[in-house]
Parts: C-alpha cells; sequence; structure tokens
C-alpha cells in the first residue's frame, strides 16, 4: 500500500485509501465513497458529512466518478448530526435507500433524541458540545433497517459489525478480503475533544468522542471486537485513515488500556 500523506487535513481534501475506496473530509468528520471510477460512475456513500456540506460531496463526487456521478445507496454509521447534516439534501438529489442499524431506527426517524452530551469530559470542543444538535431526524421514507446477520445489501464484499457503545445502533464496515475497516465513531485518530488536535488533525488514537458516548461498557466491548479484526487499514469518522503496523500497534494498545484511559473519571 502507498504510504497516505500524513498532513494536516482541511475540508473538501480527500484521501484514495484504496481504489474503491476514497475519504473525504468534511470539515471535522469523514466520509467515504465506495466503488472504483475507472469501473462505474455509481458508488454507495458512507455517512453524509456536516449540515450544509451536500454541494461538497456531490461536487467531489463529480471530480471522482465524472459529472453522472451517482450514489446508489447511503449506508450510516450512527445518526449523529455530523454523521447525518447533509442527508436530506442528498436524498433529494440522488432518492436513494438509506441504510442503518435498527437500533439507530429511533433517532433517524423523529422517535428519540439522543441524550444530552456529558460537558464533564475534559476538552474545549467537550465543553462546546452542549450546543452540538442532537435531535432527531425524520428519514423514514429513505430508511432501510439492516438485520443482525451482517449483510449490507448495497455493499457485496463487506459485513457490518455492530459497535455499540457511541450510541445504541452504531456500526462499522469491514470487508474481509483485504481487511479494510470503516470505523464510523468506534474509535477516532485524533483527540476529538481538544480543539487544537481537531484543527491540526494531530495523530494519535482514541476511543469514540467522549462528549456523546453513553455506555462505555459497550464501547470498550467495540473497540476489542474491532481489534480482534486485524483491520490492515482503517478511516474512522474523525482523524486522518490509519495502516499497517502504526493501526496494529495503536489498535492493540487502544485495546488494552481502553477502561483505564479512555473513559472519563465520572463514567468509571
Ligand atoms: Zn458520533
Ligand atoms: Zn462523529
Amino acid at each position: 500500500m502507498e504510504k497516505m500523506p500524513m498532513t494536516s487535513i482541511t475540508s473538501g481534501m480527500g484521501i484514495e485509501v484504496l481504489p474503491d475506496v476514497f475519504c473525504l473530509s468534511v470539515q471535522i468528520v469523514n466520509i467515504c465513497f465506495i466503488g472504483n471510477p475507472k469501473e462505474t460512475n455509481e458508488f454507495v456513500l458512507i455517512d453524509a458529512g456536516m449540515p450544509g456540506s451536500a454541494d461538497l460531496i456531490i461536487n467531489e463526487a463529480k471530480k471522482r466518478f465524472g459529472e453522472n456521478a451517482k450514489a446508489t445507496n447511503i449506508v450510516l454509521t450512527h445518526g449523529h448530526f455530523d454523521h447525518v447534516g447533509a442527508i436530506h439534501d442528498l436524498i433529494k438529489e440522488w432518492d436513494v435507500p438509506v441504510y442503518a442499524h435498527s437500533l439507530e431506527a429511533p433517532f433517524l426517524t423523529g422517535k428519540s433524541d439522543y441524550p444530552p452530551p456529558n460537558p464533564e469530559v475534559e476538552g474545549l470542543v467537550a465543553k462546546m458540545s452542549p450546543m452540538f444538535p442532537r435531535h432527531s431526524i425524520d428519514i423514514s421514507t429513505h430508511l432501510q433497517l439492516l438485520q443482525d446477520d451482517g449483510i449490507v445489501p448495497p455493499l457485496k464484499d463487506w459485513r457490518f459489525i455492530h459497535t455499540p457503545g457511541h450510541t445504541p445502533g452504531h456500526i462499522s464496515l469491514f470487508r474481509d478480503r483485504d481487511s479494510a475497516l470503516v470505523v464510523g465513531d468506534a474509535f477516532t485518530t485524533v483527540e476529538q475533544e481538544s480543539l487544537y488536535d481537531v484543527m491540526t488533525q494531530k495523530q494519535e488514537m482514541h476511543g469514540p468522542p467522549a462528549y456523546f458516548t453513553t455506555d462505555w461498557k459497550a464501547a470498550s466491548e467495540s473497540v476489542k471486537k474491532l481489534e480482534a479484526l486485524k483491520p490492515t487499514v482503517a478511516i474512522s469518522g474523525h482523524g486522518l485513515p490509519m495502516a499497517d503496523d502504526e493501526l496494529t500497534t495503536d489498535l492493540r494498545k487502544l485495546a488494552e488500556t481502553f477502561d483505564e484511559k479512555e473513559i472519563p473519571e465520572n463514567q468509571k
């Protein structure tokens, strides 16, 4: 695998992680296009970026897949505002099914809001977190629920791993053929609570964004589950993609020290 750039990442910057896996940074969050532009103008979109980012996403898709670029499906790792921000506009543009885990459905059908964030977590971003939107969106007209068999209908050679903790229906996506992992927020590769680290994208593996994580025991189990898969490349929702030895070492360390280091004091 070619070395990926380790410089800071700016909004709209994309990294071709694999020939058919493209990671696009949308302000503070990453989305993925799954599809090989040498073979097709169609792709599956993983997550839907920040509010107001639909034009950026559509334009980047056109740059990669040509003028007739079209998402055939959208798959959500979970329903937090930074992962569903542009979903209504994208549904309007492409009119496609949106897949998510059944336990995430209440937050995607207007039935329940996410619980308030925990602002006692250290760091500036955490202090800002009470301002983050956490209300349920309603995409019930396009929502398709994933069942507990790992199958993601639009992604034949991938399977979903249920990785709850950050949210109840959080999923990650794994491809056995090359051990590629799309993490979502099950772990991050930048310290999400520190504004400085988020701005400079300082590379450092951590647990899920703490201010929004509700079940730390489940979050810990989820990291162990992902570590056991021995991914060779991982794209997290926040931070730069990681690969090879650095990923293996950091993920092992994260799994081993999660309970001691990642769980906020007031949640232990
Ligand atoms: Zn999240
Ligand atoms: Zn996130």
